[in-house]
């Protein structure tokens, strides 16, 4: 591998690493992660304003197609990501622009790339997912909710669970049942709808640390017009598969990581414990260093799967093993951060927290991504059965 970048690829990274810097700038007081998008109004306004800028610059719509608008290539892709990582700038909507939009050039018709693209590249629809279901996680196809057609129209009813920013969304893309009698993963539809479509009911999930991020969403009687299908009836485990596929390759938040690693170690050159800085204490030395290698594993890893990505080579457990290996290194690095800073470590919204509350925050949302987009069990499964060759279990 070699990851030398040509002369236009450093003109462009500089160019990205200078926005999103001048919008680290601008950012709200509240602004503690990406997660404050969906918890505070300010953040999400700011969340939109980001975006806004990037859609001025063709940002949201690297690396498509150009007769959709596409700019850019992967590459510019990637460190588009790394710089929105490494300053912690918003704007980039995971569901809309990482997920759907390589769907819908993937799999959706003519008609509703043409509705659908557009308004993500410009940056004025933004998605949640409406897939999981209280009993319907990990084996999603066991879902239950409904979309049963009449005339032009699919009618949605159910339950969805966990739905991340469902209550700031505009709209969603999610699975339904369309054929209650048909075979497994035979029986499910794709489809796309506005939030404020009548019968529609969305309750928060607190929470640990009292965020409301997640929720659950409530359908009764949701008209839908069919022509918002993607892929065909009855035909959505496909679509599924293809925009799991799409994910992320972590660089944002491992180069959000890296920032954190900096800050924890400017933290420790300035703060004195018995006399001395902490960066003088050997145990604390070791600490750092140890994340340090693992970031550097971490980062090593996701530039190979950008790499693959670029060239269509990603096999499916390529991005299955830097899931497992970065979002478990999050939570080692968000355990030992807390433990460095010390018991003010664990405050949070106070003049008392240290790195006005990083540090907190990211402890407790470390847990999130070892389960969502598909547990890390799952993802071991993945890895042993279509990477290693393994016998599945019977
Ligand atoms: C914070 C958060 C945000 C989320 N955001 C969204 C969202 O925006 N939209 C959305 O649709 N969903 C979302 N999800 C749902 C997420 O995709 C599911 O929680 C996840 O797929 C696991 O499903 P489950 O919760 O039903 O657990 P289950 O599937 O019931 O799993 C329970 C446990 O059993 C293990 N397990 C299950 N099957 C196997 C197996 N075959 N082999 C080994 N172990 C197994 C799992 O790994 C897990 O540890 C989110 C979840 C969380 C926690």
């Amino acid at each position: 591998m070699d990851f030398a970048l040509t002369d236009e690829q450093i003109a462009h990274r500089k160019e990205f690493f200078r926005v999103c810097s001048e919008l680290e700038n601008q950012k709200p007081a509240s602004f503690v992660g990406f997660e404050s998008i969906f918890e505070d109004d300010e953040c999400w306004q700011f969340h939109r304003y980001c975006a806004k800028e990037y859609a001025k610059k063709g940002w949201l719509s690297l690396a498509w197609p150009a007769e959709y608008g596409g700019t850019g290539t992967m590459m510019d892709r990637v460190m588009f990501g790394e710089a929105r990582g490494y300053h912690s700038a918003p704007g980039l909507d995971p569901f809309g622009v990482q997920m759907l939009a390589p769907t819908l050039l993937a799999a959706a018709n003519e008609e509703v790339k043409k509705r659908f693209l557009p308004p993500i590249a410009n940056a004025e629809i933004f998605w949640c997912e409406l897939w999981s279901e209280p009993n319907a996680g990990s084996d999603l196809a066991a879902l239950t909710c409904t979309a049963i057609k009449k005339g032009n129209e699919y009618i949605l009813n159910g339950q969805k669970t966990w739905n991340s920013g469902a209550h700031k969304a505009d709209w969603a893309f999610g699975v339904f049942k369309s054929d209650p009698n048909g075979r497994k993963h035979h029986n499910l539809t794709f489809l796309l709808f506005d939030m404020k479509t009548p019968g529609i009911t969305i309750r928060p999930i607190p929470y640990m640390n009292g965020a409301t991020i997640y929720n659950e969403v409530y359908l009764d009687d949701v008209h839908v017009p069919a022509e918002n299908i993607v892929g065909q009836e009855n035909g959505g485990w496909a679509v599924v598969n293809t925009l799991a596929g799409f994910e992320r390759s972590a660089l944002d938040e491992i180069m959000a990581m890296l920032r954190g690693l900096e800050t924890l170690v400017e933290f420790c050159n300035q703060t004195k414990r018995n006399g001395q800085p902490l960066s003088r204490d050997p145990l604390v030395r070791n600490r750092l260093a140890q994340l340090a290698c693992e970031l550097e594993a971490a980062r090593t890893l996701a530039y190979r799967i950008a790499d693959l990505q670029n060239r269509g080579e990603m096999a499916l457990m390529d991005a299955s093993a830097l899931k497992v290996f970065a979002s478990e290194f999050g939570e080692r690095f968000a355990f030992t951060a807390t433990d460095i800073l010390g018991p003010y470590g664990q405050v949070k919204h106070s003049k008392w927290a240290p790195l006005n509350g990083l540090w907190e925050n990211m402890y407790h949302e470390c847990f999130v991504f070892t389960i969502s987009m598909g547990t890390n069990e799952i993802q071991r499964n993945i890895i042993a059965w279509y990477g290693l060759g393994l016998p599945r279990m019977k």
